[in-house]
């Protein structure tokens, strides 16, 4: 059984507001956005953690930022944004399947805290 929060959003388990999807990606809004646009890029395979990636499924990743360019185009954020991963308990990933934070339409500050 996979209880997975985010493979049940893939499935259509658990509502989402679908961004984009194509064979291995699905992207959808933050239920708790940190800036005007902020989508959550996830692939539909199951990885825990960036810590998973390895030579059988880093292509994902790079379907991953295919995705990021797609959508981009698609919101017209030709203003720039910022695609953050976290990953781990320090890196302050709070669900198990491996996700990218896609957010723009702000002016985001460096160094995150
Ligand atoms: P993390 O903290 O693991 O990097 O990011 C998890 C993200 O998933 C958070 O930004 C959180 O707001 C978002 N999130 C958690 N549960 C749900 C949900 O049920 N639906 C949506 N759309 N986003 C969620
Ligand atoms: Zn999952």
């Amino acid at each position: 059984m996979n209880d997975c929060l985010f493979c049940k959003i893939v499935k259509g388990e658990i509502p989402s507001t679908k961004v984009y999807e194509n064979e291995w990606v699905y992207a959808f809004l933050d239920i708790d956005p940190q800036a005007p646009f902020h989508a959550i890029v996830i692939p539909k395979e199951h990885i825990k953690s960036a810590a998973e990636i390895n030579g059988e499924n880093s292509f994902l990743v790079a379907k991953v930022f295919e995705a990021v360019a797609e959508i981009a185009k698609q919101e017209n954020l030709q203003k720039g944004f910022r695609v953050v991963n976290n990953c781990g308990e320090d890196g302050g990933q709070t669900v198990g399947h491996i996700h990218f934070h896609l957010l723009a339409r702000r002016n985001l500050s460096w160094p995150p805290g």
